[in-house]
């Protein structure tokens, strides 16, 4: 047969278009007669061009006409998956970092259903400032003067240094010119914000003295980044913010500190791996200070810039500020995840991070050990399954050596492809499992697990994923 034969034969078992589109009364009502016509075009073509084994006999009108409403269902479907993280990395990038409490939720839901105050100031019907949503606010937790707030902490260093440093000369250690996640390093940041980067000291010892000798009249800032998520160990030394911050009033310039991870508690407190305090950094003198709003403060993705009001001010006056200001939903939200923080009680049962951060071994094993029976029972018997001790990480370019102790359920497999095998069909249940690869085995930390229905309904649906 030849080609030309072959397509002949096969469009003769396809109903035509005209045919199928008269009979698509109730699909065109629903989508519009142009996006059926779409998608009906394309669904001939897909089937047009399957191998003739999977297509060799006739489609019918309704065969045809199902496929296409199905087709279209799903284009309607969100692209966004409620997913269950067991990574055992809390705050993870790649999943949205920080989920947003309760009141923060019904916060966005508020100002995004209808017009709001966000720039309008009630009292006198002018032009109100957006910050002032949650400046008071940032200002009572961290001890700040003022605060500005934009869409996260790179955005927020990028502006610190192109407002304070345009053209000018700032000095940083060598050992904190560090990557971050993805495609964010300070040195990129800095160059893009119209700063000179003067490098000084070593990767493993930055002294006094080198801020001293670097400092001239083109100096703007000194400026410290916390090394969030690497250590050198061994022969080190770094400059701390207090020394750092006299020298920097000596010469008459301010000192900005990146913080980072945006924590406000103790957590040695809560017997967790210490993180700098944004207030400890004011109080060791810093003139700005930065942190991400969807790290450890467990809030939406923003950055916030808070010190020195005159700082802030010509801060908030740079034309940039407008390019990369949050919406009103990220200050709803923000304002709400701050309000927590006046009550520690009401902040670790409210706030998922730090539930989650700060929930029991012992807990979290009578969860694991409760869902062994369960997730044993469904998969086939090349698959063990058991509870054991692992490690969560807080991520978010938190410490990754720094481990929390944690409970989780462990499933070893006959070989490696069963064990991948198993790993994609988690991902391909109704929502979404994410767990970890170690050592040859799969790890479900059970840590953030607190839907525990949601997660032991859907696991029955691995048995026939694992056929
Ligand atoms: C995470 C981090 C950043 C980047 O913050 P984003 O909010 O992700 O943009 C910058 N500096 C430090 C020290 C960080 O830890």
């Amino acid at each position: 047969m030849t080609i030309k034969e072959k397509d002949f034969d096969r469009r003769r078992l396809l109903p035509s278009v005209d045919k199928v589109l008269r009979h698509s009364g109730l699909l065109i009502d629903k989508w519009g007669r142009s996006r059926v016509t779409d998608c009906l075009r394309n669904e001939l073509i897909r089937i047009r061009a399957l191998p003739i084994d999977d297509f060799g006999q006739e489609v019918t009108l309704d065969e045809i006409i199902k496929i296409v409403e199905h087709r279209l269902l799903m284009s309607d479907e969100s692209s966004f998956r409620r997913i269950i993280n067991l990574s055992g990395i809390v705050l993870h990038t790649n999943l949205g970092r920080a989920s947003l409490p309760k009141k923060a939720i019904e916060a966005v839901v508020s100002v995004a259903s209808c017009p709001t105050n966000l720039e309008y100031d009630l009292k006198s019907g002018g032009r109100g400032e957006r910050d002032h949503h949650v400046e008071q606010l940032i200002c009572e937790l961290t001890g700040v003067e003022a605060a500005t707030v934009v869409n996260n902490n790179a955005a927020a260093l990028l502006l610190v240094l192109n407002t304070l440093a345009d053209q000018k000369e700032v000095p940083v250690s060598r050992g904190e010119l560090v990557e971050i996640g993805g495609a964010f390093r300070i040195p990129d940041i800095m160059i893009r914000s119209g700063c000179q980067l003067v490098e000084i000291g070593t990767t493993n010892r930055t002294h006094l003295r080198d801020y001293e000798c670097a400092i001239n009249h083109r100096t703007a800032i000194l400026l410290k980044v916390h090394t969030c998520n690497f250590r050198v160990e061994g022969f080190t030394a770094a400059v701390e913010e207090n020394k750092l911050s006299v020298l920097a009033k000596q010469n008459g310039i301010p000192l900005v500190v990146d913080v980072g991870s945006g924590n406000m508690i103790d957590m040695d407190k809560l017997g967790l791996p210490r993180e700098p305090i944004v207030s400890k950094a004011v109080t060791d003198g810093a003139d700005i200070v930065t942190f991400s709003g969807d790290k450890l403060l467990g809030g939406p993705q923003c950055g916030i810039i808070s010190g020195r009001r005159d700082l802030i001010n010509r801060i908030r006056k740079n034309p940039l500020k407008r390019a990369l200001r949050p919406d009103k939903m990220i200050y709803a939200a923000l304002a709400e995840v701050l309000k927590l923080y006046r009550n520690p009680c009401e902040l670790e049962k409210e706030l998922p991070t730090i539930r989650f951060l700060k929930r029991s071994v012992v807990e979290i094993e009578a969860q694991a050990k409760r869902l062994v029976p369960q997730l044993s029972a469904v998969l086939p018997n090349d698959y063990s399954v058991s509870a054991d001790i692992c490690n969560s990480q807080i991520g978010s370019g938190a410490l990754p050596v720094e481990n929390i102790p944690s409970y989780g359920l462990i499933v070893s497999a006959v070989n490696d492809a069963r064990l991948i095998q198993l790993l994609n069909a988690f991902r391909k249940l109704p929502y979404p499992v994410v767990g970890r690869l170690s050592k040859g085995k799969l790890i479900l930390d059970i840590r953030c697990l607190e839907l525990e229905t949601q997660f032991s309904t859907q696991l029955s649906e691995l048995s026939d994923l694992l056929k």
